[in-house]
């Protein structure tokens, strides 16, 4: 909603007699991985300081009905929205940069076009007609975008169109941006993100596949807007005069999008191209405010000026691929920032990890992390890292199965129960201290069924996540489908091993903490789906500190 305090007047008066949403639609050329994502985020958060109400919407062209079938490797990580949506990584950085929660409506793919354009044609909805991607697809699309401007009464709603331009099956969302341009005139514009590649035998920057690809917008009949340029090096006035030419674009739409030092310089840069400025003038609304980026500012300046630097060791199984844990190193750089640190990721392969080795793995490190995951693959590697930590009295922090992994660890080492596991990976285990929840039990289906999105979580007064979050009622996001054994629960807890986090309606535990350990805490939520610039989280926080603590 409109910030009426931090707008200048002429803004408001243009707001209340327009009183529509606008639409900026984010496509991209050339090639994929150019960071459509951090420029979505990053003019957002621009739009957002100068006091629009602004949100971001991804749009994936897969089949998949959403991400959460699909291998971490295939596409980095799954993001969970406080709704239960798994969705887009970027919808991370959506909420990483603004700080406003996103929900289902942020992100849509073709399955979940094509499923709901299905099942209005089986209730009949559209009668006696041949139902077609022109105009059903494309209608459903326009909808879904619309929707999130009417529902949420956004300002701005930012559109990013996922894939590349060209791509058969990015075709109808582009369609679908050609006709809504073409209805909202001058409540629609088109940014197109291009690459404009260094050519080191030549000596030059290359203006051509971005020539291309605007071509190719044009022959699906959209004309963008305003183009960011990524580049290596700079682009000069006489690049600019000629890609401006070229792609019939002002000279002042043509914005450079360098290689940046963090993705959190992004804003800073565009906003030193004026690229916010650029995008309210072709939406018609008043450019006259000044985003205030102090609390940003800041931020980068405590990122890039660390007193101190501390060393966490992150455990997964997808560590090849580091999207797969975005959301989690993100979260450890938001909070070496509130350490005024510096965190270096050591990532460490949790199927290389064994008990003979682990001293050399993890030698060095001041904090340990064990990463969500599903599976069996690397679990007793896992085990093994829960177990150094442990005995080392090193700061702990396990996610979820990383969580789950600590529970066993401690049932085996600490309790005695050799034949303690989950009965995810053994199935009719005898010591079943993880195991499925009663509600999964008659689940087959895969897509959608976990237990997800936010659920509340009671703390125990006096423990080490009561003081990290300065508060005993907490809500947190999920995406598991074990959870502990509460048969089990007096057992842990008479030996050491605590629940100072539990559901307050099913006694579900969410948390546990080991008493004689500096600072060891499994959860079963993911908190990191929740840290963001402006409000790093407390866990993470403490995490870092206690490892700071360690050195
Ligand atoms: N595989 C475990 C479960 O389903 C943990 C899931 C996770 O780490 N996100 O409960």
């Amino acid at each position: 909603m409109l910030k009426l305090v931090t707008l200048h007047p002429e803004v408001i008066s243009v707001l209340i007699m327009s009183n529509s949403t606008k639409y900026v639609f984010v496509t991209g050329g050339v090639t994929s991985s150019l960071g459509k994502g951090i420029i979505s985020a990053s003019l957002a958060k621009l739009l957002q300081a100068r006091g629009y109400s602004t949100t971001i919407q991804k749009l994936d062209p897969y089949i998949n009905v959403d991400p959460g079938t699909l291998n971490p490797y295939e596409h980095g990580e799954c993001f969970v929205t406080d709704d239960g949506a798994e969705t887009d990584l970027d919808l991370g950085h959506y909420e990483r940069f603004l700080n406003v929660p996103t929900s289902q409506a942020n992100n849509i793919t073709t399955g979940r076009v094509y499923q709901s354009v299905i099942e209005k044609e089986r209730r009949g909805e559209f009668l006696g007609k041949t139902v077609q991607v022109i105009p059903h697809i494309t209608n459903e699309i326009k909808e879904r975008i619309q929707l999130l401007g009417k529902n949420g009464n956004y300002d701005i709603v930012i559109t990013e169109i996922g894939g590349t331009v060209g791509d058969i099956e990015s075709l109808p969302y582009v369609e679908a941006v050609r006709q809504m341009k073409w209805e909202f005139d001058d409540d629609c514009i088109v940014v197109h993100l291009t690459l404009v590649p260094y050519l080191a035998a030549a000596g030059e920057l290359k203006t051509k596949p971005t020539q291309h690809s605007v071509k190719q917008l044009l022959e699906l009949g959209v004309q963008p807007d305003v183009l960011c340029c990524r580049t290596e090096h700079e682009l000069d006035l006489n690049l600019r005069r000629k890609i401006a030419k070229f792609c019939n674009v002002n000279m002042n739409a043509v914005i450079e999008s360098r290689d940046a030092e963090t993705i959190y310089d992004v804003p800073i840069l565009m906003q030193v191209e004026e690229l916010d400025k650029v995008v309210l003038e072709k939406l018609n609304l008043p450019t006259k405010s000044v985003p205030n980026l102090d609390n940003w500012k800041e931020f980068l300046n405590r990122l890039k000026n660390p007193e101190n630097q501390v060393n966490i060791g992150l455990i997964g199984k997808y560590v090849e691929l580091k999207d797969s844990y975005k959301s989690i190193s993100e979260s450890l750089i938001h909070a070496g920032v509130s350490n005024n640190s510096k965190v270096n990721v050591k990532w460490i392969h949790s199927e290389k990890v064994n008990a003979e080795n682990a001293s050399a793995h993890f030698e060095g490190l001041d904090g340990i992390l064990v990463a969500p995951g599903f599976g069996s693959r690397g679990i007793s590697g896992k085990i093994e890292t829960v177990r150094y930590a442990r005995e080392n009295n090193i700061p702990f922090l396990g996610i979820c199965l990383g969580m789950q992994c600590a529970v066993i660890e401690y049932a085996r080492n600490v309790i005695g129960l050799n034949e303690a596991h989950t009965t995810e990976i053994v199935e009719g285990c005898k010591v079943p201290v993880i195991d499925i929840m009663s509600d999964q039990e008659d689940i087959s289906d895969k897509g959608g069924t976990m237990r997800l999105g936010a659920y509340k979580c009671q703390l125990t007064p006096g423990s080490k996540v009561s003081k990290a979050y300065g508060t005993d009622k907490i809500s947190e996001r999920h995406r598991h489908r074990y959870e502990f054994n509460n048969d089990y629960l007096e057992e842990f807890e008479n030996n050491g091993m605590k629940a100072t986090g539990r559901n307050p309606e099913t006694g579900l535990v969410e948390v546990v903490e080991v008493e004689n350990h500096p600072w060891f805490v499994g959860a079963q939520f993911h908190p990191e789906y929740k840290s963001t610039v402006a409000a790093p989280h407390p866990l993470f926080v403490a995490f870092v500190h206690a490892a700071l603590n360690n050195k």
